[in-house]
């Protein structure tokens, strides 16, 4: 009997497209523990398809000029910000955020789209005139071609946003390849792109697991891939498509410390721990899950201050606008969490608020870890040395500043980093020192903006050139150069260059 479970379709050449899927995946409702929905599971043939319209819906948008290119960008981020409740409503139906979050992922994605707003100004290349005699250089920015995005589930706006609103805007075609876990909301945005005035081909998206990302990475049409997910899989990506001549970004995992001196406001920290630790689940690349005071005095008074403020937490389902976060996005993923909970107790690490078992009453089925504390947590242990992406706090106590630098510093991630201080020497070379690539001087999550651009260190990123900003530009372009020269001297005869008149 046929199933009436929805189904997530490709959307090629501008409609929505079953293709050749053989397989398909499971969309959950992490709210409830149960298949909501189901996507279909590309193969290359898929992708075959999207390429040949991209090749053909490429060349007419390169040549529109920047200025309607910019216009798509304007009428997309106002139908967005129309769309704002029932986009937000979608991704919190798949990923489990609160829809704040979900409103949140949302707008950090449209920030990039104003960015985009300005392109034709960013595009306006150099110039130098007399770079010799009778001669003048200048440089433009082309674009690459066909450009490919391949997103993690916990952005499922911001993420396709970050990279197909650059590599569009600089007039590229763009397939994007969400994540299969919730890509109902990266379709509405290509959509969306549609109902802005974006040419059929120029935005598609395909949906599949490694079979279709193997296939976008050999295709030799694609000239650039974008890929932001866990690191082993972000190293396997940048190899592969490196090795097929490709152009690679390719973010990776995190771990990301909160380094608390002893000068520091201790209310204002647990209140941004709160946040930046167990907000959205702790499902965020820029998370905040490992806190290091400074001293066992910072450690002891943090650790006093943190475990109510941790136990008044509200987990909760994710349309409650009372609660604090909501569940994980899967089974898979809530046993994960736990499990690395109890690897942190075979490690000898103290538990001190133990979020495992939690069930949320009228939702037992669901995903939800409640909130965890461990203090005294090494270097030498697992679960700090690994990504747990969950609702878990880990304390880790440094005798001084000196290893409060170092502990970031030297961990296999170095995506983003904090300091709390009052202190403004301390502040500085803690920036100036620290081997992370993102730095949060009493910002918990520091994200840069929109014209900035976003990038971790280490194995937190491979390649070498962040997310949007005019990093973001220089990926999704390459740098034509021209040398000219105009002799001197009219040129007589046959050959005689007159300037054409209108007529
Ligand atoms: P993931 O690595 O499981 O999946 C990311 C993408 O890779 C998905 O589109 C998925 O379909 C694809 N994929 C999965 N398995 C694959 C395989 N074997 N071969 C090829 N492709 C495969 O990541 P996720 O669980 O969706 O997202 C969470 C991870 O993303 C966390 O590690 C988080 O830190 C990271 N992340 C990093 C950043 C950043 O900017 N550094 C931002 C957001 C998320």
């Amino acid at each position: 009997m046929a199933s009436a479970v929805r189904e997530v379709e490709h959307f090629i050449g501008g409609r929505a497209e079953r293709g050749e899927a053989a397989r398909s995946g499971d969309i959950f409702d992490p709210n409830r523990g149960e298949v909501q929905a189901r996507v279909v599971l590309g193969q290359a043939a898929d992708l075959e398809r999207a390429v040949e319209i991209a090749r053909a819906a490429q060349l007419g948008w390169a040549a529109t000029n920047p200025q309607r290119r910019a216009r798509v960008m304007f009428r997309f981020k106002e139908l967005v910000e129309r769309h704002m409740d029932e986009l937000a409503h979608l991704l919190s139906s798949e990923h489990g955020k609160v829809i704040a979050d979900s409103k949140g992922d949302i707008q950090r994605g449209l920030e990039v789209i104003e960015f985009c707003c300005g392109i034709p100004h960013v595009l306006k290349g150099e110039y130098t005139q007399g770079a010799g005699p009778g001669i003048d250089v200048y440089s433009m920015r082309q674009p690459l071609g066909i450009g490919a995005g391949i997103t993690p589930f916990n952005f499922p706006a911001m993420i396709p946003m970050w990279m197909f609103g650059v590599a569009i805007a600089v007039g590229n075609a763009f397939i994007l390849k969400p994540s299969e876990r919730d890509p109902s909301v990266p379709v509405r945005l290509a959509e969306l792109m549609t109902e802005a005035g974006l040419p059929d081909g120029v935005l598609q998206v395909v949906h599949g697991d490694k079979e279709m990302v193997d296939a976008i990475l050999d295709h030799p049409a694609i000239g650039a891939v974008s890929f932001v997910g866990s690191s082993d899989i972000a190293h396997y990506v940048y190899r592969r498509g490196v090795a097929a001549g490709k152009r690679v970004q390719a973010m990776g995992g995190a771990k990301n410390h909160g380094v608390v001196m002893p000068d520091a406001d201790l209310d204002q920290v647990v209140a941004d721990l709160a946040g930046a630790a167990f907000g959205s689940a702790g499902e965020r690349c820029m998370a905040l899950p490992v806190v290091v005071p400074v001293g066992d005095k910072t450690a002891d008074a943090l650790r006093a201050k943190l475990i109510p403020a941790i136990e008044a937490l509200r987990v909760g389902v994710s349309t409650d606008p009372d609660a604090h976060y909501g569940p994980v996005v899967n089974a898979a993923h809530k046993a994960r969490v736990e499990g690395w909970i109890q690897t942190g107790v075979d490690e000898g690490a103290e538990l001190v608020v133990d979020g495992r078992g939690f069930t949320l009453q009228g939702h037992e089925k669901g995903f939800f870890v409640g909130p965890t504390l461990f203090d005294r947590v090494t270097p030498t242990m697992r679960s700090y040395q690994e990504e747990i992406f969950g609702p878990v706090l880990q304390m880790v106590r440094a005798a001084s500043f000196d290893e409060a630098v170092r502990l970031p510093s030297e961990h296999q991630y170095g995506n983003g980093v904090a300091i709390f201080t009052r202190n403004g020497h301390a502040a500085r070379e803690f920036a100036a020192r620290v081997n992370v690539g993102m730095v949060g001087v009493n910002v918990p999550i520091p994200v840069p903006v929109a014209y900035h651009s976003f990038g971790g260190w280490k194995r937190s990123a491979f390649g070498d050139t962040n997310q949007h900003g005019m990093e973001g530009v220089r990926f999704w372009t390459k740098t034509k150069t021209v040398t000219q020269r105009w002799p001197d001297g009219s040129v007589t005869g046959e050959n005689a260059f007159v300037i054409p008149t209108m007529g």
